[in-house]
């Protein structure tokens, strides 16, 4: 396949004495447009996505948008019953029924859908576009979410895997006092709440997103959530903004991680108006992560450090085909395919190294 991409010096992050040398907040702005022909064909996803990514290079390599191919890489993770973290086989509720997100976003028509605590049916992603398409609304919960899906033809299956009722069999089983029902605390309380239990808490999503042969640029995040949530909790994925965001003049945006830190902070949106005051999507992704870490104040989130005691991944893209990802924490990796080689896994950028043990 020919690459179009030519790198363009517009974009400017750094103060060159002489040649208008931007300063004072202000950014150059990130201007590109799919008729420029400045973009190359690129598809990243989270670690969890080497196939998604590759199926969704396949699709654009025939030409097909952008979203078409993302929606097709993550029903393979929302298929797959080994990835407890999506779709089919995901880690249930506290009650053990397994409860969906999703969030699509089109950049080239600008639109965008979501369904929050989904039971019963696979593929989460595939109803957020039917939302996104044919209906007036952006985002439907719950019930109503599962009756439109019904009305739509998606069908219902039970989604609990045996490994995953096992799981939730043992979570309940070991349950401790400290669970997400909080007593009353202050700022200043620690040792209290879940996140204590770090290794039987359990985050994972897909994010996935592309920009295809036509500069075109759109995303998605599926996922089953936090494992063990309390029903009707709503993560950061299906909420546009937070868990996912796409610009078709700029690029895209989307996490996985600890949903509440993202939630308060709507990383997703502001790393795209990073980008398009000029950051890389490394330094966009990165800035998010200081965002967090800075907006996290409440002590039982600490560590004694005063870092936070999670993590949340960040993975952007921009039109040009540029990407990159960063954490809290150090050790992620990411998904990237360009299409020349066969998806392979980046080390994202972090905040803080974790201790080696
Ligand atoms: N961000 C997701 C949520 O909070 C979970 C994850 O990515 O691990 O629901």
């Amino acid at each position: 396949m020919k690459r179009t991409f030519k790198r363009r010096t517009f974009l400017q992050t750094t103060a060159t004495a002489g040649v208008g040398a931007v300063f004072a907040g202000k950014f150059a702005e990130l201007k590109l447009d799919a008729a420029s022909g400045d973009h190359r064909p690129v598809v990243i996803a989270s670690a969890n996505g080497l196939q998604a990514a590759a199926r969704a290079m396949e699709l654009i390599k025939q030409g097909k948008d952008a979203l078409d191919a993302v929606i097709a890489g993550v029903s393979l993770v929302e298929a797959d019953p080994e990835d407890n973290s999506v779709g089919y086989g995901g880690l249930p509720n506290e009650e053990g029924v397994v409860e969906l997100d999703a969030s699509v976003m089109h950049g080239p028509t600008g639109r965008g859908g979501s369904v929050a605590a989904l039971r019963n049916i696979m593929h989460p992603s595939q109803v957020a576009r039917v939302v996104m398409e044919r209906t007036d609304h952006v985002l439907l919960v719950g019930e109503g979410a599962l009756r439109f899906a019904r009305a739509h033809g998606f069908k219902e299956e039970n989604l609990l895997t045996e490994e995953a009722r096992q799981a939730w069999l043992k979570w309940k089983e070991n349950l401790s006092p400290n669970d997400d029902w909080l007593p009353s605390h202050d700022i200043n309380t620690k040792g209290i709440g879940k996140l204590l239990e770090a290794a039987r808490r359990h985050y994972g999503t897909i994010n996935c997103n592309a920009v295809d042969l036509q500069g075109n640029v759109s995303g998605g995040t599926t996922t089953s959530g936090l494992a063990f949530k309390i029903p009707g909790r709503v993560g950061d994925s299906p909420i546009l903004g937070a868990g996912l965001y796409v610009d078709n003049e700029v690029g895209a945006a989307g996490s996985t991680g600890r949903g509440e830190a993202n939630l308060l902070a709507c990383s997703s949106v502001n790393i795209v108006e990073f980008m398009r005051q000029g950051k890389s999507p490394e330094a966009a992704c990165r800035l998010a992560c200081e965002r967090i870490a800075r907006q996290t104040k409440m002590k039982r989130l600490l560590d004694d450090d005063g870092r936070p005691n999670f993590d949340v991944k960040f993975y952007a893209l921009n039109k040009r085909g540029e990407f990159g990802g960063a954490s809290i924490w150090s050790g992620a990796k990411f998904a990237v395919n360009t299409g020349d080689t066969e998806s392979r896994l980046v080390d994202a950028a972090f905040l803080y190294k974790r201790a080696t043990r």
